[in-house]
């Protein structure tokens, strides 16, 4: 089969090469990919400012129908749709994160797509616990997001507790930050999405599924605008979800006292910030990174009832062979979320 790889340390290394395809053994499920998401995550590796182990398969936003279950599997059947968390198919089960469903913080995780083969290939092995059946009125493009949503759903409502009436600063109008936004909303947020001059379509779709305001931050005074829609005060939350230095700052800056700023977006190098910035309004600071057991039945939930609309966020569907053009969609930013579809 087809796999997109990389086949060495070192920036770059990506070739989309045969390799033989992997065989399903006892508590395993072998799913035939129909969508694999490109990630931010994705492309740190691909650029190498995130370890990985070559030659290794890409890829850890999946759906996909399975083909073939090993003994011993209870989750899925031939024939339904899935979707995987990505975090968990090499772990130790032992360690207090394991068996608090805290998985990716576990010392021994191997993630699928960085150091096990992932989703950019014809099929992926899953073991039984790590598959979810997606819900009926999902379909398998959107099911592809469930690991990204995933993401959101920790840091909105497991980690913040956010409730009706607070407002919500989303900095980065990207996949997650437009997910954060959604459930922002669903649980009856007013919601602020801040984005660059560069993200005028991103910003123009967060309009669309339902943001308060839109700021260009070239453009407008991002903690004015805030304080306008709070009474004065600033944000109760601002989710950081764009990865970058001025983000992190401008969400210190419109958070009011008391609140809260979760940092979503890896940023792959230190930040510059004023710890008094921090100090004087008594915030908490938080960091939030992937999701647990309980995450994922909450978001299938979210799905099943559909809290979110997911679809507005999928710009491009490209065929596997066509990897190069959506990693250069993503790097430039020229659309949300691309999904490459393998043979
Ligand atoms: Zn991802
Ligand atoms: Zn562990």
């Amino acid at each position: 089969m087809k796999a997109l790889q990389k086949t060495e340390r070192g920036p770059g290394h990506m070739r989309l090469r045969e390799i033989a395809e992997p065989t399903c053994g006892p508590g395993q499920l072998k799913i035939k990919v129909h969508y694999a998401g490109i990630c931010g995550t994705d492309i740190h590796i691909v650029n190498a400012d995130l370890p990985c182990r070559p030659p290794v398969t890409l890829g850890h936003e999946v759906s996909g129908i399975v083909a073939e279950v090993g003994s011993g599997v209870r989750r899925a059947r031939v024939g339904d749709k899935v979707t995987v968390t990505p975090y968990v198919s090499v772990r130790c089960g032992q360690c207090r994160y394991c068996r608090s469903g805290y998985y990716a913080l576990c010392e021994s995780t191997l993630n699928v797509g960085h150091k096990v083969d992932g989703a950019f290939a014809s099929y992926i092995i899953s073991q039984d616990d790590q598959v979810f059946r997606l819900p009926g009125n999902v379909g398998l493009d959107v099911g592809a997001l469930s690991e990204p949503l995933a993401c959101s759903v920790q840091a909105v409502s497991e980690l913040c507790h956010v409730e009706p009436g607070d407002t919500v600063l989303i900095s980065g109008p990207g996949p997650v930050g437009l997910m954060t936004m959604q459930l922002a909303k669903a649980q009856g947020a007013k919601v602020v999405v801040a984005g660059l001059h560069q993200d005028a379509q991103r910003l123009a779709v967060a309009g669309e599924m339902g943001a308060d305001i839109t700021v260009d931050v070239e453009n407008a005074d991002l903690t004015a605008v805030t304080r306008g829609l709070s009474g004065g005060y600033g944000a109760d939350f601002a989710f950081e979800c764009a990865g970058s230095d001025a983000s992190l700052r401008q969400c210190l800056a419109a958070v009011r006292k008391l609140g809260s700023v979760v940092i979503l977006g890896l940023h792959g190098k230190p930040a510059q910030v004023n710890p008094d910035d921090i100090v004087y309004k008594q915030l908490t600071i938080r960091g939030s990174i992937s999701h647990t057991w309980d995450t994922w039945d909450r978001t299938m939930a979210i799905l099943a009832e559909g809290l979110v609309d997911l679809r507005p966020l999928i710009s491009h569907r490209l065929p596997l062979s066509d990897w190069q053009e959506g990693i250069r969609v993503c790097e430039e930013r020229l659309g949300l979320k691309v999904l490459l579809q393998p043979d």
